[in-house]
């Protein structure tokens, strides 16, 4: 077998995916044939904006305007001294408005729809945040917004959901199968086929079939853009290690991207670990997975002997999904992103820790990517610089924490 190496003697970022959307063996398109003209069209529009410096300009003036950016990167002293290693920064990605990264993708989808003359946007979301961010993206560019939720976690998160319709969205609560994220998607998929023609489905995560998970990624790449100025400004030099919490895989590639190239800098997707790595118990599509095929794209996915997609759990909504996006799946191959997960316990112990030391309450999410810096720091000397993405805010999980620690006692 050929090693790695002679397959690949130079890693371009820039030439995945192909045309067809493989990133290697992953990716590409699964979906009705209802669809594929809208991918296409799809796929071409955004192949002109993304080259277009009127498009760019105009995302630029809104992400800085309305969401907020740049994020700073801030340096964690007391969770640095409490590890006793390596310093560790967060990149905060939990200041943007609507309270998470997912404003950088709903912003910039919601504009390009725009130029493409779509005036219906539909969305699915699962811990509520990509809804939240759509809805607002959709109410300041005046577009109709439907999003689908799984019933069970519009419980979850159930503020939200107030939230959405606050302003002014329309949310739809799905009661099939497991009720979360996957059954939302379907319904989500369902609406889109019937209404191709007026609407643009704005999905959450670098994942589904192509253009998504490369244009998604492309929306978060500024993410690890301005953290890598931000780094060389304040350490003169790259970080030893990036962190980020991986659902579909959004705010990690969009961290990880501009770094690939940085033979130095080691890159750690964190999978959601639920109750441990037991059928049906978790949400580590690299820890229990294999390869298959779920919504529209190939992937690795939670799946029983019979392909059938097995349930996940997890204490976040976000991370609660059986298949991981394609991009992730393809460096991991090549072993340029390594992956790990967090349990439920250790998330929650974190979350309380991180809000205790550093007066931040993280997302539940983003706590995974914070349970693993963590275990790194404390190895790493103190010459060490590690960067995790602080990909949202935790004030929507507290409610759900509370209950939590609750019966815990
Ligand atoms: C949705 C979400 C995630 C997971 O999605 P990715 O696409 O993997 O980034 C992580 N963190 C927060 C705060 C989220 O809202």
């Amino acid at each position: 077998m050929p090693t790695v190496a002679e397959e690949a003697p130079r890693l371009d970022r820039f030439s995945l995916p192909d045309a067809a959307g493989h990133f290697g063996g992953y990716g590409g398109v699964f979906v009705p044939e209802t669809l594929m003209t809208a991918l296409q069209e799809l796929a071409a529009a955004y192949e002109v904006a993304r080259k277009d410096p009127v498009f760019l300009a105009e995302l630029r003036h809104h992400l800085k305007e309305f969401a907020g950016r740049p994020t700073p990167l801030y340096f964690a002293e007391r969770l640095t001294q409490h590890c006793g290693g390596a310093k560790i920064y967060l990149k905060r990605e939990d200041l943007l408005h609507t309270g998470a990264h997912k404003i950088n993708n709903a912003l910039a989808q919601a504009l390009l729809a725009k130029r493409m003359g779509k005036k219906r946007i539909i969305a699915e979301t699962g811990a509520g945040q990509h809804g939240v961010a759509t809805a607002a993206a959709c109410a300041k560019f005046g577009l109709e917004c439907v999003v689908y939720m799984g019933a069970h976690d519009m419980e979850r998160q159930a503020l939200n959901v107030f939230r959405m319709r606050l302003m002014g969205a329309e949310v739809r609560g799905v009661e099939a199968g497991q009720k979360t994220l996957k059954e939302a998607i379907n319904e989500a998929m369902r609406d889109w086929v019937t209404n191709v023609r007026s609407t643009h489905y704005i999905l959450g995560t670098a994942y589904g079939s192509h253009p998504y998970p490369m244009m998604v990624r492309d929306f978060h790449r500024v993410i690890g853009q301005e953290a890598k100025e931000q780094i060389l400004a304040c350490e003169g030099r790259l970080p030893d290690e990036l962190i980020a919490c991986v659902g579909g895989g959004s705010n990690a590639i969009g961290l990880f991207f501009e770094f690939l190239e940085d033979a130095g800098v080691k890159m750690t997707g964190v999978e959601a670990g639920g109750h441990g790595i037991k059928r049906g118990e978790h949400a580590a599509r690299f820890a229990g997975g294999r390869l298959g095929v779920l919504q529209g794209c190939k992937t690795f996915l939670l799946q029983d002997a019979e392909g059938q997609i097995e349930l996940t759990h997890s204490v976040s909504a976000g991370l609660d999904y059986a298949a991981v996006g394609p991009e992730h799946a393809f460096y991991r191959d090549r072993g340029r992103i390594d992956f790990a997960y967090a349990t439920d316990d250790e998330v929650l112990e974190t979350f309380q820790l991180c809000s205790r030391l550093e007066g931040i309450i993280p997302a539940l999410e983003s706590t995974h990517a914070l349970v693993h810096a963590i275990k790194r720091a404390k190895v790493l000397s103190k010459d060490k610089v590690i960067i995790v993405n602080l990909s949202g805010r935790g004030d929507k999980d507290v409610q759900q924490v509370a209950a939590l620690l609750g019966s815990a006692k």
